[in-house]
């Protein structure tokens, strides 16, 4: 599993590690010879995450990063990671 680690909550002001639940998918692409690498690019996500210190939830963004062939479907906040 991923985690993902909010570096300033703005309801306490700490950091916060997440487990996120990350759906790709998968492309199967022909590769010429050519094919120069692809860098891949940033996805904002914004998803609800819980503060166990003030109780309470909050929105906060993400960035990750995806390519043609492996794009991101869907991220599943899966709750807090032992920290
Ligand atoms: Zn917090």
């Amino acid at each position: 599993m991923e985690t993902i680690t909010i570096n300033q909550c703005p309801l306490c002001g700490k950091s916060h590690t997440y487990n996120l639940e990350v759906e790709r998918s998968f492309v199967i692409k022909m590769f010429t010879a050519n094919e120069t690498r692809e860098r891949p690019k940033p996805v904002r996500i914004t998803r609800i995450f819980y503060c166990p210190i003030k109780e309470s939830e909050y929105q906060g963004n993400l960035t990750m990063y995806e390519t043609s062939d492996r794009q991101i479907k869907n991220v599943t906040v899966k709750g807090i990671a032992d920290e």
